[in-house]
């Protein structure tokens, strides 16, 4: 027998539970429900348009075996690991657990996450083949459980670190890694002192453009993308077409631009500059799952990094000369207060680059717009 009953999205949607709704179905609701009536919904249906994905993929987790939606950070990963669907990949991210995201490449999370390091830090592993020969790019904080976990990982001995940048994060298990295998280490020390890993000596300092052909048909290529930090460097995967930006691009949170060693403008332009000149597929990330539509990915940062600057000149105008303190509870209105501290060096950095645009001025702290 079928039942047949009109009803409102917004009501359907209540009796989701109960009417034994399907994901898609109410995902379908909540869109459709968002319209006040059905002129709108038909407007809206007319205009060429992005529509947003509703298919699910199954997952395995702290939650047991359940659908991952296209939002969640683990999807685009477990369509990645898990094709066919069998809920055999993880969408959360386990400490110490390595994930085999392709035949040449394990990921190794450090214990770490907080708000600024998210999940924790990634280790990557790359290489394999006939030798068997690995390498590990950001060996992630001091934390002797986290380098037992990045050997236990490792399929055979590390040959090779690289570290995208040094901050504390990132670099500081890079020698007792070093200690533990003799691998020769690859990157570039830091000019500043602001929560860096000063400890850090590469043995071979890295300038951008260096290619290493590694074992199992691993071609990993250095560049230089300062910003985030002066040192930063994101490497290749060629074969994978797979990024590898530490944190130049962080899944989740907003990437942390922390003068001077920090520069936005640098930021911006190392964002274009990827975007004009790499042919890119995938991003695997410093902090989370990996990511596809690298160039989307990007181009959103820029977006939300230039209409952040417009903020900032916008509470110019209105507020005149002003120091920085004076604006950042209106440039960061939609900032929670406990991320105020990170949001005074970002809109620092803003300042900076607006000035070294010659869009503004400073003088005895006060900021204003020039002309
Ligand atoms: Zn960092």
């Amino acid at each position: 027998m079928t039942e047949q009953l009109w009803l409102r999205p917004a009501e359907a949607l209540a009796r989701a539970n109960e009417l034994k709704l399907m994901t898609p179905t109410q995902k379908s609701l909540e869109m459709v429900g968002k319209y006040r009536d059905v002129e709108s919904l038909l407007a809206w249906a007319r205009e060429p348009r992005e529509v947003a994905l509703i298919m699910p993929r199954v997952g395995s987790g702290s939650q047991g075996m359940r659908p991952v939606m296209p939002d969640e950070f683990a999807w685009a990963e477990l369509g990645r690991l898990d094709p066919a669907g069998h809920g055999t990949s993880c969408y959360d991210i386990q400490p110490g657990a390595a994930v085999q995201l392709s035949p040449r490449l394990i990921r190794v999370t450090a214990n770490n996450g907080s708000i600024m390091t998210g999940p924790g830090t990634n280790t990557y592993l790359l290489g394999g083949g006939a030798t068997n020969e690995w390498a590990a790019i950001d060996p992630g904080p001091l934390d002797e459980g986290h380098v037992d976990a990045i050997l236990a990982a490792a399929p055979g001995p590390i040959r090779w670190i690289f570290a995208t940048h040094t901050h504390t994060d990132h670099s500081p298990a890079v020698a007792p890694l070093k200690a533990r295998t003799g691998a020769t280490v690859y990157g570039q020390r830091s000019a500043h002192s602001q929560w860096q890993d000063a400890s850090f000596t590469p043995d071979v300092s890295l300038e951008g453009g260096e290619r290493f052909e590694l074992p199992g048909d691993t071609t990993l290529r250095a560049i230089h993308t300062p910003g985030h930090a002066s040192n930063h460097f994101c490497f290749l995967l060629e074969q994978e077409k797979l990024l590898f930006t530490g944190d130049h691009v962080m899944q989740a949170s907003t990437v942390v631009i922390n003068p001077p060693d920090g520069d936005m403008a640098a930021y911006i332009e190392s964002l274009r500059s990827l975007i004009a000149n790499e042919d890119l597929e995938w991003i695997a990330p410093g902090h989370g799952f990996l990511m596809t539509q690298p160039k989307r990915a990007m181009q959103g940062i820029i977006t939300h990094r230039l209409k952040r600057e417009a903020k900032v000149i916008a509470a110019l105008r209105a507020l005149g000369a002003v120091d920085a303190e004076a604006l950042l509870p209106r440039v960061y209105d939609d900032v929670q207060p406990r991320l105020h501290a990170m949001a005074r060096r970002s809109l620092l950095a803003h300042l900076l680059k607006l000035r070294s645009d010659g869009a503004a001025e400073e003088t005895g702290g006060a900021w204003r717009l020039r002309g």
